[in-house]
């Protein structure tokens, strides 16, 4: 106990350090970016105001596939994957519903990270329902498999006619007060993000090979959301071999406020050498009930120097007491999955301050993480 204490004082003590050293730089940044359009445009100087306002993020329970919502303080969406297809519109309208609490009726973007089923197959059901202003997405399906093709042709057919925009790695999604950059596509990725310093990973030393994976999860989209102080990075079903390519020798992502456990907590990803490098505070696991929510990957979390709270959306039931959080931090507990109680989500309310909260649904509880 007394070693877990020291160990966190520790942690918040460099975390604090790093924060405190990128805060400075970004107030002599934007000292003289100030300076300069004061006197260069001084009527425009008024546009370039920082954000204000709540960014919302829902987790939404897919059952173990992603979607994932978030909400700009003006009410631009984005809405990351669409969970499996058809179950009577199951996912749909619990996409629906999270649009309902955050009080917006259409979807502004909607990025399809890669074509397994559990991402993309909620897209011919949703778009039934919900006007969406652009489609996202990689480009061409990579994986030779009956499952993707027929994912990816039925995505084709239901945004036929609409706008749709194909993304790499470098690419933004633009939503006013929010700054979104693509950090991985179609199995390419990014070597640095404007504003943000590159740094040496010192968790690439020890980290194992990571095998070749020809599958779409390879392929996913992966972006780094920032708003003011606060960071959210969702990487999709992204593999360890890609994972490490991205962190490895330098980290171009920095830290992170919140971390969505890449591949749903599956064991072929998250490698220590970008889990630990990217130091998320809280981290939420888009598990099923019996999908995903590994062991290996649970404690790689779980023991990120830094992390505070590791969120799940299902109790795993594969796994054991050991390798799940305790029951307020998971929202649908064991044996919930198929019954009335299944579907909580977790609602995440941040603010440029870097502070956030995360609301479970089921309990009604929100814990808070205040300023750092
Ligand atoms: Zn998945």
């Amino acid at each position: 106990m007394k070693n877990d204490f020291n160990f966190s004082l520790t942690a918040s003590a460099s975390r604090l350090h790093s924060r405190f050293a990128s805060v400075f730089v970004v107030a002599l940044v934007n000292f003289f970016a100030i300076s300069t359009l004061l006197i260069t445009m001084p009527r425009l100087a008024g546009a370039q105001a920082a954000p204000q306002g709540h960014l919302l993020i829902y987790s939404i329970d897919v059952e173990g596939g992603q979607s994932t919502l978030l909400v700009s303080p003006s009410g631009v969406s984005l809405l990351v994957d669409t969970g499996w297809p058809d179950s009577n519109g199951r996912d749909a309208g619990r996409i629906q519903a999270a649009m309902r609490d955050a009080g917006i009726t259409r979807i502004d973007h909607l990025l399809i990270t890669h074509y397994h089923t559990d991402h993309v197959g909620g897209v011919p059901e949703l778009v039934k329902r919900v006007e969406v202003g652009e489609f996202l997405d990689h480009g061409p399906n990579r994986e030779d498999s009956e499952s993707t093709r027929t994912g990816f042709n039925a995505y084709l057919q239901a945004i036929a006619g609409r706008p749709r925009r194909i993304v790499h790695p470098g690419d933004t999604i633009s939503i006013p007060g929010l700054s979104i950059v693509v950090l991985t596509a179609d199995g390419d990725h990014i070597s640095a993000v404007p504003g943000i310093a590159l740094q040496p990973n010192p968790f690439c030393a020890p980290e194992h090979s990571w095998p070749d994976d020809p599958t779409e999860n390879a392929r996913s989209s992966g972006i780094l959301v920032t708003f003011g102080g606060f960071k959210f990075l969702d990487l999709g079903d992204l593999t360890g071999q890609k994972e490490v390519a991205l962190v490895c020798p330098f980290n171009p992502i920095g830290i992170v406020n919140l971390y969505l456990v890449t591949h749903h907590g599956m064991d072929l990803s998250n490698s220590r050498a970008i889990v630990d490098a990217v130091r998320p505070r809280v981290a939420i696991m888009n598990n099923g009930a019996h999908k995903a929510g590994m062991p290996v990957a649970w404690q790689t979390v779980h023991d990120s120097p830094g992390l505070e709270d590791l969120w799940q959306l299902h109790y795993a039931e594969g796994s054991d007491a050991a390798h799940n959080s305790p029951d307020p931090l998971i929202a649908n507990l064991k044996g919930s999955a198929g019954t009335s109680a299944d579907g909580a989500y977790f609602k995440v309310v941040a603010s440029p301050d870097g502070s956030f909260s995360v609301t479970n649904t089921r309990t009604g509880q929100t814990k808070a993480y205040p300023p750092e």
